[in-house]
């Protein structure tokens, strides 16, 4: 491709809306535009490389056996409302009519439309195990939808489907797809690393999550040397338990005037933040109720677990208001679950450990001392903190690590969550009916292209990974004008034209280093600079990741670049 024939639009500056790396280099390369918030247009650089993930994709899902469909973004309201989606799914559903009052909604995920397929043209046992799978659109309305491509509201995913007729099928499908994980992971240069997941709103018992290693993801990792590896909304550790020879104390109660914060508190009592019970009120829109959860007072709340425990969806979970709270404690604050009235009690397990430790006493001004559970107040112990750094390893016992990753992908182990609403059986040998067991697989195919970036760039712009590249090579004339640089460089190109290298031929009448930026800039792996020893025959071969030059005879450089290429997995 002849570079002034291409959409080459580069950008000096670092525009505004942009924080992060991948989102900032994909602009600034040409590889995206915006159109909305969280919605993006794929210029020809980007199309490419998008292209090409995709390919890889494609190539390990077919390897494993999975079947290549395309189904609708536009899905009918009453699939969902069989799977019992419809009311559950919450507002990043975006639901629409047509003009016949007919709901739908644009799809977010595609397990009611699967399920619905896979019960229409499968009836028989000789048919299963089977694993179908899409490269497609998928629509969320995230509440902030960020950072170009990781977090869109419309973007790319490759959602597998696979359906057995029991757990153990299942069981192997679930390890094919991981391994297949790993294989297009691997191939695509991800460093990554398969933490266990929460199901969030997909469902199912088991999942794993790939998470790519990165500053600017948004999952915590808590990990062990031992192996053990969680998203910190799933994580679990072993509760800390304070060696304390005291016996339990009388409670008091205390004056603790303005001191509502922990840090205010501990220092005001003169306690460690550990030694206090922080208290939080949610509201339950689900049953329409309070709930007060109880974690060490330097511990968060793991909301998606209280999400579980109360077994609702994670939108149905809100703060309390100010009001809640009032009517709770006559006060803003101070909230503490002794004596507390019309509340559930959620309690941390390292709460139920503590010994004579403050929370607030339900009164303004006051915190109560020497409270203890059990003896002076209740709930429903189980792990309700977020596992941070230090924590202990529910595995080996040993202290934790926390890393931050990029979940590029999910597997879940649905089992017969939506083929049993859904009627999605098989006949057995027995002539009776028996429901699906189902496995789903999805990996963000754009979101993986930021992550790919994330890994691979520098102060100059993207270093693409040979196999993803928009281009593999490109020919640097330094002045085409010069007749002996222009014949050369068209030389070279015309050769690699023929093969299978992918060459962009720089013929644009600017300024070398101008040209040299924008390649750095758009991260093409490898550049031939054709400059002033051009009558020699002589060229230099750039590599873009290491930046090392090379001076060869042009034949040199076309082996190598042929060479690179045909090495390509
Ligand atoms: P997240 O927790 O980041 O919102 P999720 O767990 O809801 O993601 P899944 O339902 O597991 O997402 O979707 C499968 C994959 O699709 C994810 O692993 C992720 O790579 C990708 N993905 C999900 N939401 C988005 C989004 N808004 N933009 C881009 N990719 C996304
Ligand atoms: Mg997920």
């Amino acid at each position: 491709m002849k570079a002034s024939k291409m959409l080459i639009s580069t950008l000096k500056e670092t525009p505004n809306e942009a924080m992060i790396s991948s989102h900032i280099l994909l602009l600034r390369a040409g590889m995206i535009r915006k159109l909305v918030a969280g919605v993006y247009n794929y210029l020809p650089l980007g199309l490419r490389t998008l292209r090409k993930i995709e390919n890889i994709i494609r190539e390990e899902m077919d390897k494993s056996g999975a079947l290549e469909i395309l189904s609708s973004a536009m899905q009918p309201k009453e699939l969902w409302e069989e799977s019992g989606r419809w009311s559950k799914y919450g507002p990043e559903l975006i639901r629409f009519k047509d003009r016949h009052d007919r709901e739908f909604c644009l799809g977010p995920t595609h397990e009611e439309i699967f399920t619905d397929l896979v019960r229409n043209q499968i009836k028989s046992k000789k048919n299963l195990p089977i694993n179908i799978y899409q490269i497609q659109t998928k629509y969320r309305d995230e509440f902030r939808p960020r950072f170009g491509l990781m977090r869109g509201r419309e973007f790319i995913m490759k959602d597998a489907y696979s359906f057995d007729t029991s757990f153990e099928g299942l069981e192997e499908s679930y390890q094919n797809m991981y391994k297949t994980y790993c294989s297009i992971f691997d191939r695509l240069k991800v460093n990554y690393r398969i933490v266990l997941a929460d199901t969030g709103a997909i469902g199912g018992s088991v999942s794993h999550q790939f998470m790519a290693m990165s500053d600017v993801g948004e999952s915590d990792i808590i990990y062990c040397l031992c192996g053990y590896a969680a998203d910190q909304e799933k994580a679990e550790s072993k509760p800390f338990v304070f060696e304390s020879l005291d016996d339990e104390k009388e409670v008091l109660e205390v004056e603790t005037i303005n001191q509502k914060t922990i840090e205010e508190i501990s220092s005001f009592l003169k306690v460690k933040p550990c030694q206090v019970a922080k208290s939080l009120v949610y509201r339950d829109l689900a049953h329409n109720e309070l709930v007060l959860v109880v974690v060490r007072g330097d511990k968060e709340v793991n909301e998606i677990k209280v999400v579980n425990e109360l077994n609702i969806a994670e939108h149905e979970l809100v703060l309390a208001s100010e009001q809640d709270i009032y009517s709770l404690s006559s006060c803003e604050g101070f909230v503490g679950p002794v004596g507390i009235k019309n509340i559930k009690i959620l309690v941390d397990e390292e709460v139920s450990l503590m010994k004579n430790f403050v929370v607030g006493a339900n009164k303004k001004d006051y915190h109560l001392i020497n409270v203890n559970y059990g003896r002076d107040f209740t709930g429903k112990v189980g792990q309700f903190r977020k596992s941070c750094e230090g924590d202990i390893c529910p595995v080996c016992g040993k202290p934790m690590k926390m890393e931050r990753g990029i979940e590029v992908g999910q597997i879940f182990k649905l089992g017969t969550k939506y083929s049993l609403p859904m009627n999605c059986t098989y006949q057995g040998d027995d002539g009776k009916v028996y429901p699906m067991v189902m496995g789903c697989y999805g990996i963000g195919v754009t979101r993986t292209m930021s992550a790919i970036i994330e890994q691979n760039h520098d102060d100059n712009g993207i270093i693409w990974p040979l196999n993803v590249a928009p281009y593999h090579i490109v020919i640097i004339p330094v002045n085409y004008q010069d007749d002996a640089m222009c014949s050369l460089a068209n030389a070279i190109y015309n050769e690699l034209e023929d093969s299978h290298v992918e060459t962009i031929l720089d013929d644009r009448n600017s300024k070398a280093g101008f040209k040299f930026k924008d390649w750095d800039l758009i991260g093409i792996p490898y550049q031939i600079v054709v400059g002033k020893r051009a009558n020699e025959n002589i060229v230099e071969f750039k590599d873009r990741r290491t930046l090392i030059k090379e001076e060869m005879s042009y034949q040199d450089a076309i082996k190598k670049i042929k060479d690179l290429v045909s090495n390509i997995k």
